[in-house]
């Protein structure tokens, strides 16, 4: 019999600032597909790429606010901690010699990073270490731009969610998890312009931005 409770996933991005289209979707993944925890990776943004207008330290906090009272995720510093950049490839990697070869593992991302994902750090290493979990995104479709792209998706997906649990690694898995039209650029924009984004992230996240003065 499967154990449905053994599957661990991490979830990476900048969180700048963490919001309800990071929590829910994943929140509900959880739910539909059993997964014990899932630990929120925020990255250490390399020096030549745009920088997030929070700090390491602040967007580590909001991601402590956000998921104080959810016992399902818990929060990892090691990209923070680093000097260099990160480059999920290699955290990955690093998770897996951690958890020995046997475990379930999962990252999990959002639509548009699918698209994106070929073009990472060595990008053809990480369904060794981990399976792909995609969440749904609105305005992003599901389907590569380059045939070679597709026929690398087709060739790892399963629609079949018991096989993230008893396979290590190596599966994509598109997730139906609820849609929510929020970024974090939304968000920035929205504060910068004095709007309201109660809706948008957690009460605690909101009263932290503003007591930094974050993103005016
Ligand atoms: P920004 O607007 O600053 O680019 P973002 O809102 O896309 O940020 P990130 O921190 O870059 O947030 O995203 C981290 C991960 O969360 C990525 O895998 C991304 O695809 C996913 N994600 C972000 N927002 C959503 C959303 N609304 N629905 C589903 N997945 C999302």
């Amino acid at each position: 019999m499967v154990d449905m409770n053994q599957l661990q996933a991490m979830f990476g991005g900048t969180f700048d600032p963490v919001h309800y289209g990071h929590l829910k979707p994943v929140e509900a993944l959880a739910n539909q597909i059993g997964l014990s925890r899932v630990i929120i990776m925020p990255n250490n943004v390399p020096p030549h790429r745009p920088q997030p207008e929070a700090t390491s330290q602040q967007r580590k906090t909001m991601v402590e606010l956000a998921i104080a009272d959810k016992p399902l995720f818990t929060l990892d510093e090691r990209e923070l901690r680093r000097d260099a950049p990160s480059y999920t490839a290699q955290t990955l990697l690093e998770w897996r010699e951690e958890q020995g070869p046997q475990r379930s593992l999962a990252f999990i991302i959002g639509q548009d990073s699918l698209l994106t994902f070929p073009g990472w750090h060595h990008a053809d290493t990480i369904l060794n270490h981990c399976h792909l979990i995609v969440c749904r995104r609105p305005g992003y479709p599901l389907t590569m731009e380059q045939e070679a792209h597709q026929q690398w998706l087709e060739s790892h997906l399963t629609t079949d969610a018991e096989m993230l649990h008893t396979l290590p690694a190596g599966k994509i898995y598109l997730a139906e998890t609820p849609w929510f039209n929020i970024s974090a650029t939304l968000i920035r924009e929205r504060l910068e312009k004095g709007e309201r984004c109660d809706d948008l992230l957690p009460a605690p996240v909101l009263a932290y931005i503003k007591e930094q003065g974050l993103y005016r």
